[in-house]
């Protein structure tokens, strides 16, 4: 069987950690298996290197960000690397070049295009464990790229698609998947399984536990996932197709995304194709835009509210700024003191009440809605940031996800 095994930052986070690691990795290749193993940087390591470059700008070039924290993973490949060779496991440390990750340009958040798999499997042949870092790529010119935040998922899920593995084991330092981060509410469950979609959903509303394009990737290649922990035996969630999932709950998990600001455009000239031209233009600017709100116009003029993630509040800054300069909209302002919270569940479909009893049970705990946003399978709330947290232990016990 061929595996794909990804470790993420608090599982490699020091020197006894990589060790132990070394000989979890060891005991499986020693189990007859192929082994691929994809690393994070050590945990705090990407941040810090941010605020280095934070000390000289508070807007770097891109390019350069992408030679900075690409860094951080290929510090921790060449260390698991030298340690599973000590201990008697060939094994060969590759960079996502070597490793044949090719995306595009999109510095700090590319996208992979396609992968070359043919040094790792050459390795493999030869009896090796790859160890690839993460979270990056190089780009068809020849430039390093990184994937964005929890990136390193990413990498594993492709890397396993490429290389047609049997299973994609992602371990962290949770040991599964719960209703909501265990973290914020002690009384969350672990599932033992959830469907492809709500954990896109999950991961695209501020579950970090993986990286939300990680999963998009998963579903299309239809890649075996599992998320467990790195410092336990225990069995972790598999990430599935929802045929394979007999019990569907109505709600299966409350998500918080604190990662988010408020954009207030103020007087926007109200004709056609005014909205087409501002949120094109974000898009251009790869801005992650989510809910947006248009008021009635009066006079001719017109008010849009929308959020993105704040680390795209910068770039959106930029492309607003334009608008203003020409005259299409009058004023704007920027609130970052908000997150989203999220209601997840493919039982959604079926039912009727399931976002009245969100609304009911923030307005309990005096929660003040200030965006609302529905799909299929989801509910997103904007509330100030301060609430965050409190709405999200609130909504785990309305629809009695504890029990
Ligand atoms: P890694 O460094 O291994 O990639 P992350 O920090 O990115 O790990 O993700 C793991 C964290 O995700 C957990 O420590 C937990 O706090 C958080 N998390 C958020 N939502 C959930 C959830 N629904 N289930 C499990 N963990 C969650
Ligand atoms: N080190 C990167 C980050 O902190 C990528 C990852 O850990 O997956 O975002
Ligand atoms: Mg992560």
């Amino acid at each position: 069987m061929l595996k794909v095994l990804k470790f993420g930052g608090t599982s490699v986070g020091s020197l006894e950690r990589i060790e132990n690691v070394a000989k979890r990795v060891a005991k499986i290749k020693e189990a007859g298996d192929d082994v691929v193993v994809v690393v994070s940087a050590m945990s705090g390591e990407t941040n810090k290197l941010i605020e280095y470059a934070n000390h000289f700008s508070q807007n770097p070039k891109k390019e350069e960000m992408d030679m900075l924290l690409s860094s951080g993973e290929r510090v921790t490949s060449a260390l698991l690397s030298i340690a599973l060779n000590e201990m008697g496991y060939p094994a060969v440390a590759m960079s996502g070049r070597r490793a044949g990750i090719v995306t595009d340009d999109a510095h700090t958040k590319a996208r992979i295009e396609e992968i070359d798999p043919s040094n790792m499997q050459k390795e493999l042949n030869e009896g090796k464990i790859v160890v690839v870092a993460g979270f990056q790529g190089v780009d068809k010119e020849g430039n390093v790229t990184t994937l964005g935040r929890g990136g390193s998922d990413l990498s594993a899920v492709a890397i396993a698609g490429a290389l047609k593995a049997d299973l994609c084991e992602i371990y962290t330092d949770v040991d599964g998947i719960y209703t909501t981060d265990p973290r914020i509410e002690p009384k969350a469950k672990k599932l033992d399984k959830i469907s492809y979609d709500e954990m896109l959903e999950l991961a695209s509303l501020g579950a970090k536990v993986l990286q939300n394009r990680s999963v998009e990737l998963a579903k299309k290649l239809n890649v075996n996932l599992v998320t467990r922990s790195s410092f336990s035996e225990d069995e972790g969630t598999l990430i599935t197709k929802e045929e394979n999932i007999m019990e569907k709950p109505l709600v299966s998990g409350i998500a918080l995304d604190k990662n988010q600001a408020r954009i207030s455009l103020m007087g926007v000239k109200d004709r056609p194709g005014i909205a087409s031209e501002i949120f094109n233009a974000l898009a251009n600017a790869n801005v992650n835009v989510d809910m947006i709100i248009q008021n009635k116009a009066h006079s001719g003029k017109t008010n849009i509210d929308f959020t993105v993630p704040k680390t795209d509040l910068n770039d959106a800054k930029a492309v607003v700024d334009t608008f203003v300069d020409n005259g299409d909209i009058e004023d704007d302002s920027y609130n970052e003191a908000i997150c989203k919270v999220s209601v997840v569940g493919v039982g959604m479909k079926s039912h009727s009440g399931v976002a009245a009893k969100a609304f009911s049970a923030l307005a309990n705990e005096n929660i003040n809605i200030n965006m609302i946003s529905t799909s299929e399978i989801k509910i997103s709330m904007v509330v100030d940031e301060k609430y965050g947290e409190l709405a999200v232990r609130a909504l785990h016990e309305a629809y009695e996800l504890d029990k």
